[in-house]
């Protein structure tokens, strides 16, 4: 079947690609009809024949239709890879780029990480010969800093961008200057080859020219950016509007009907009201897989306890059931077992964040649970703090996750929350550049050249208080100088740390502290959502087991000695010259006897070498304080100062900032001995204002190693 081998252009041999073997030819048959029956696969041409023609094109196609994983191998057939040029596909989503850069390859029949990779932070699987290359949108921003034409690509495709996370909407306000400026380089390159009247270039766009400040890198040959926009929500006007009125194309899905079923009050515990509502699916209803939408790992982690629990005291003969999570902490190599078919007569449960309303596509789902709840960013731009918190989701959303159970078949979806809750529900979410801190963004827009912030090309403006909030902010983290323009080197270094400020100049503080081996481990740990692995049915063994680490000056080193006990682990494994495999084994083992979470362990392990890499190639000094703790928290201090607080005479905390009254959350090993002075890194907004990951500090500190911030208020 060489369905594609006769378009596909030639590449003068720059890569090779590694074609199925005859085993595999039932599975390559089965991918190549189920790409012929998706929704998309019917209008090929007329998408190309669109992008040839437009510059920038909007999509909208419903979830499912084929747009991620058909799209880019359209385009690619369609010619737009010739001269080595790449098409770049944007994700919100970690796991998104990975999972779909995975089916890709596959499709295509290629090893991933030739022509079709990922590239996400921390992680790069792409190559030369690369030509269709998922990522996320944060990182083809951080790709600008050195490439602002974003030369090597021919085609953006920004996908998921009913989502408007903050960096989509950076990106697309990049991506219009980056248009601009790139026809407009292509414009002057043929000025200067046919300087004959008749030329094609019109008059307007000569206007133009002359008028416009940006400019083309000299003597560099580039040719015009097509902008894709894909959205699964119908509305395309906005971003119409703002590419000045592109041109929109709506995909036809196929839909088939989903009941929805409400509770008929609210209910107190949605874990324990989902946990329910699967077993009745299970035993009430006919075949099909149920997607449950969880907030975050750890409920996932939880939920996943109880189910297997439950599944071991029903009677054998109905125990096919199975659970399957999916989260963006998820080590790479268990993302894909939720594409994995349920085994004849079984049925999976797939536990999954808001990844799976829109961003991938699980096949096989008939049942969903929703909850009715998400966790977003929320932003106080008066006191300048970033908390999470868990908010009802849209309308648009709660239609999404319904829609997941009609893809191949009628379906039905369960809203654990009465039906008048529905009504009340926002229509759309509100964009996250309006709910979040600002400070990455600016420092992102300040590094490419943007001095302006508040002049910048929004698609929404965020609020004129937020941007001059995270400018502050910067200033005081001295990644600006006095004069708002980003500072040398350490603005510099910090943008290049694919980190938040605040971490990253952490780690630019700790090669000056001579701590910069604690702060690595640390920025790791904290990157994790749970390291600690607490069972309800083990909760005295497991705070036993946790006493073994914990130190008394805070969680900070706490998780420095998780961190490097786990290290000792797999050093005595390799020195018993143990294979890679009973190596991995002996490491779960030991996670599983210390109360460990071993995913979140393996993520937090491979982000540590990862930004070790950074750092190195920075060229920062990695030496470790060695047994002098002291030194660490005064480093702790000197990084973490915009997050201090103070104990008040009742017991809680107000973070000198903000003045903000919050409370030390039970999971911190500080909960008890509640120190005069803190400071925290993460502040968790439930019935309480929690903070997490606190170290006990001196108060002296604040005004001796942050005088820019605390002098001048004492
Ligand atoms: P859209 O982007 O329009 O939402 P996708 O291109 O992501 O659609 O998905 C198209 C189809 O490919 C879906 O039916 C989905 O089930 C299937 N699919 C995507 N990824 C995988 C995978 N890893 N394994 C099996 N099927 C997949
Ligand atoms: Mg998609």
């Amino acid at each position: 079947d060489g369905e594609n081998s006769s378009q596909k252009p030639q590449l003068n041999g720059k890569f090779t690609e590694k074609h199925f073997r005859d085993g595999d030819l039932a599975r390559r048959k089965l991918i190549q009809q189920q790409r012929k029956s998706l929704p998309i696969a019917s209008v090929e041409r007329r998408i190309v024949e669109e992008v040839r023609k437009n510059d920038t094109l909007i999509i909208v196609g419903e979830t499912g239709s084929g747009k991620t994983t058909q799209l880019p191998q359209f385009l690619f057939n369609g010619g737009f890879c010739l001269d080595g040029k790449v098409i770049g596909v944007t994700q919100p989503r970690r796991v998104a780029a990975v999972t779909v850069a995975k089916r890709v390859a596959e499709e295509c029949g290629v090893q991933l990480g030739h022509k079709v990779g990922y590239s996400i932070r921390f992680e790069d699987v792409t190559s030369s010969s690369t030509r269709i290359k998922f990522m996320t949108d944060g990182l083809l921003l951080r790709e600008a800093l050195l490439d602002p034409l974003l030369s090597k690509y021919s085609v953006i495709i920004v996908d998921e961008a009913h989502e408007r996370t903050v960096h989509t909407d950076v990106l697309l306000g990049l991506l219009k200057g980056v248009q601009i400026a790139r026809s407009r380089s292509t414009i002057q390159q043929t000025n200067l080859n046919k300087l004959k009247p008749g030329g094609e270039t019109s008059d307007k766009k000569d206007e133009f020219l002359s008028t416009s400040s940006l400019k083309p890198c000299q003597g560099e040959k580039v040719s015009p950016l097509k902008v894709i926009i894909m959205s699964a929500s119908l509305d395309a006007r906005g971003f119409s509007e703002f590419f000045g009125g592109a041109r929109a194309v709506h995909i036809q899905g196929r839909q088939y009907p989903v009941d929805i079923f409400y509770t008929f009050q609210a209910e107190p515990d949605y874990l324990d009201a989902a946990l329910i509502t699967i077993f009745q699916i299970h035993g009430e209803e006919g075949p099909g897989d149920i997607l449950v939408f969880l907030t975050g790992q750890e409920e996932i982690e939880s939920l996943e306890r109880l189910v297997q629990e439950k599944v071991k005291q029903l009677p054998e003969a109905s125990q096919k059931i199975f659970t399957v999570p999916i989260y963006s902490a998820l080590p790479s190599d268990q993302q894909m077992q939720v594409f994995k078919p349920a085994p004849p007569g079984s049925r999976k449960v797939i536990l999954a964040t808001n990844i799976a309303e829109t961003s991938v596509t699980i096949p096989g789902i008939r049942y969903v649970v929703d909850p009715g709840l998400v966790k977003a960013r929320s932003y106080n731009p008066v006191t300048g703090m970033e908390s999470l918190i868990i908010i009802p989701t849209s309308k648009a959303q709660a239609l999404q996750r319904s829609g997941r159970a009609g893809r191949e078949g009628p379906g039905k979806c369960f809203r654990l929350y009465a039906e008048t809750e529905f009504g009340k529900l926002m229509d759309a979410t509100v964009p996250e550049i309006k709910r979040c801190n600002l400070s990455n963004v600016v420092l992102q827009l300040k590094a490419l050249g943007v001095d302006d912030v508040l002049g910048f090309d929004f698609m929404e403006k965020p609020s004129r208080m937020a941007i001059l909030k995270s400018l502050e902010q910067l200033l005081v983290l001295g990644a600006l100088t006095d004069d708002y323009k980003l500072s040398d080197p350490v603005g510099r270094q910090m943008a290049r740390l694919p980190l938040d400020p605040i971490y990253a100049k952490s780690l630019i503080v700790a090669s000056e502290f001579h701590c910069l081996e604690e702060m690595l481990i640390t920025v790791a740990m904290l990157s994790v959502e749970s390291i600690f692995y607490v069972p309800k049915e083990k909760q005295e063994e497991a705070r036993a087991a946790r006493k073994s680490f914990a130190s008394l000056e805070g969680d900070h080193i706490t998780l420095v000695n998780v961190f490097r006990a786990s290290t000792e682990c797999l050093e005595k494994s390799k020195k018993a010259n143990m294979k890679e495999k009973s190596i991995e084994k002996s490491l779960n083992k030991w996670c599983w006897e210390n109360f460990i979470n071993s995913r979140s362990l393996r993520h937090a392990r491979d982000v540590h070498s990862q930004i070790q890499g950074h750092v190195q190639q920075m060229g920062l000094l990695v030496s470790s304080c060695g047994d002098d703790m002291l030194q660490f928290r005064r480093c702790l201090a000197a990084s973490f100062f915009l997050n201090a607080a103070l104990k008040q005479p009742d017991g809680s905390y107000r973070a000198l900032a903000s003045s903000q009254m919050v409370q030390i959350h039970p999971s911190s090993v500080l909960f008890r001995a509640k120190p005069e002075c803190i400071i925290f890194n993460e502040l968790v907004r439930t019935n309480h204002n929690y903070i997490r990951n606190i170290t006990r500090i001196d108060p002296l500190w604040l005004p001796e190693l942050a005088p820019q911030y605390y002098a001048a208020q004492n």
